[in-house]
């Protein structure tokens, strides 16, 4: 099995975890999980571990070249990780297996998030990452628009203004030139 970064290099088996078995190039340091293998670490996880802040960052560069699968040679499909972690992992829709770039592995362990790889390639969680970077880029441009404190102001009236009884009523008092005039 080769490396799928240094193309010609010899993958070698490691055990990343204890009961998780990976396989290692030892030229650019990333690993290969196979599906099996994930599945068989998972097994021996209690629970699935809260997410936590890192206290340790490591040094990524994600390696944004097309790369191909070594077990089963499909073109391996990028996937955001997102909950703030901003790099990417290539994952085989084939046959499930996964590519760590040299420490995306510890970074995701660092997170707490090494024990959800398996949801990361899934509709739903990239749905989410997507509704989030939208929430984002919304938040953004009310910034830029209202002014950090008007944007403020602007949300706590909104939130009072959702707990009034007369919502609706409110806003067209509060949009209208003259509320004094039938
Ligand atoms: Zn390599
Ligand atoms: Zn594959």
């Amino acid at each position: 099995m080769k490396c799928p970064v240094c193309r010609t290099k010899q993958l070698k088996s490691v055990t990343l975890e204890e009961h998780l078995n990976a396989k290692t190039c030892s030229q650019c340091e990333g690993n290969w999980i196979a599906s099996e293998d994930y599945q068989k670490w998972l097994d021996q996880q209690e629970e699935t571990l809260p997410e936590k802040e890192p206290e340790v960052s490591f040094d990524i560069k994600d390696n944004t070249k097309a790369k191909l699968c070594p077990q089963c040679d499909r073109i391996l499909i990028k996937y955001k990780v997102g909950h703030g972690v901003d790099f990417f992992l290539d994952h085989c829709n084939s046959c499930n297996g996964v590519w760590f770039d040299k420490n995306e592995w510890d970074a995701l362990k660092e997170r707490n998030l090494h024990d959800e790889v398996h949801y990361m390639f899934t509709k739903s969680w990239q749905k989410k990452i997507r509704d989030e970077e939208i929430r984002e880029m919304l938040n953004k441009m009310y910034v830029s628009k209202f002014g950090k404190d008007s944007y403020e102001e602007a949300k706590r009236i909104r939130e009072w203004l959702q707990e009034q009884p007369e919502t609706m009523t409110l806003l067209a008092f509060l949009s209208d030139e003259d509320p004094y005039q039938l």
